[in-house]
């Protein structure tokens, strides 16, 4: 079986075309991940996931801890078989949403106890079982524990909250079994803290992880904030392994970070959107609830070879989404994956060919212009 590697292909600038390689798979880099969450990325057929280009998933570990369970899904012969997905799959480590949606947490050294959102019981999650989780599920990339911290917060707070998280780091890296073509990320936290954000980069560098996420942004800093911390941080990382920018994001986001050297991006915004109303395209979002579409023939973006732009104007979509029906979620969800792996391939097809300035500076202009005339 293929070692976990990262080969670096071509630079334009910052930026990297790269290609993972591993166990279910490789994966070319800039790449997005859609999010499954429940081991389904929601509204989707695992087929139709692959067919709008996408070699990775993320699977969300908290989630799969309170149902079906990790130890149940790794009876099953793991996430990959348990969901119908052959290729490769990261698991985050269920930090993010402990802090977010479970209930009683308490936090301290060994690691943090919650309620579950769902039925009450009590749960504990440490460096080393969030580990033990991701390896019953079977996770080509794990995660390790971190505090992502919440925005704002104070510079002693943010040190304090990040080198708890480095501490733990080192507990997760000790618990991992080592497998061909698995690996496990180290987390950069630090806030908006360039002093604290290098030396988290430091200690992580220190204990070598085979990639660097950089954590605890999007978090409500905006985007100026975000870019400066990625300045800072990004070149204190091995440029033999790839980076990952968690949670993140709109287009513009993405595009800007992958100019700042970032190999990885994961986000709800494309499924969520797509449940939601809202499409993603070259000429910025549209928001398909508005009745300026209701007798509009045109597909969605008649440049996008996605099935609801294909075989579906603006009308019928408009119409799914006035009378609830399921398909109007589908067909949207789909047109929004297509469009971030479409937005990936340029990246990547940019970076190679040496010209990503070029292409940024259309991509913008683009998205600028705003949606298509009514009619
Ligand atoms: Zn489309």
């Amino acid at each position: 079986m293929t070692a976990f590697a990262f080969s670096l292909l071509a630079t334009d600038g910052a930026a990297r075309r790269g290609r993972i390689a591993t166990a279910h798979g490789t994966v070319e880099t800039p790449a997005f991940m859609p999010v499954g969450t429940a081991a389904t990325v929601k509204a989707m057929l695992p087929e139709s996931v692959a067919a709008t280009g996408a070699e990775i998933l993320l699977g969300n570990t908290y989630h799969l801890m309170l149902r079906p369970g990790a130890e149940r899904v790794g009876q099953l012969g793991g996430l990959h078989r348990f969901m119908n997905w052959p290729r490769a799959i990261l698991t985050d480590s269920g930090g993010y949403q402990v802090m977010s949606l479970a209930e009683l947490r308490q936090l301290d050294e060994t690691g943090v106890t919650f309620r579950s959102h769902i039925d009450g019981q009590m749960h504990e999650l440490t460096p080393e079982r969030a580990i033990q989780i991701q390896h019953a599920l079977g996770a080509d990339i794990a995660m390790v524990l971190d505090e992502c911290t919440s925005f704002p917060v104070e510079e002693g707070k943010a040190a304090l909250s990040m080198r708890l998280t480095a501490r733990w780091a080192e507990r997760a890296k000790a618990a991992f079994r080592e497998r061909p073509g698995h690996g496990l990320f180290g987390i950069v936290q630090g806030s908006v803290y360039p002093d604290l954000r290098a030396e988290s980069a430091a200690g992580l560098v220190r204990l070598g992880f085979d990639g660097y996420a950089v954590g605890g942004l999007a978090v409500g800093e905006g985007q100026a904030a975000m870019f400066e911390m990625l300045d800072r941080t990004v070149p204190l990382l091995p440029a033999d392994r790839p980076r990952y920018l968690m949670g993140v994001g709109k287009p513009p986001d993405i595009v800007g970070a992958v100019r700042r050297g970032i190999d990885m991006f994961d986000c709800v915004l494309p499924t969520r959107s797509g449940r939601t109303g809202q499409a993603f395209t070259r000429r910025g979002a549209v928001n398909i609830r508005n009745a300026r579409h209701i007798e509009d023939p045109r597909p969605l973006d008649e440049a996008c070879a996605c099935p609801a732009c294909r075989s579906y104007s603006r009308a019928y979509l408009h119409h799914l989404w006035r009378t609830q029906e399921i398909l109007g979620q589908m067909l949207l969800t789909w047109h929004n994956l297509h469009y971030y792996q479409q937005l990936m391939a340029a990246l990547r097809a940019a970076i190679a060919g040496g010209r990503l300035d070029a292409w940024t500076a259309a991509f913008e202009a683009e998205q600028n212009r705003g949606d298509i005339e009514p009619l």
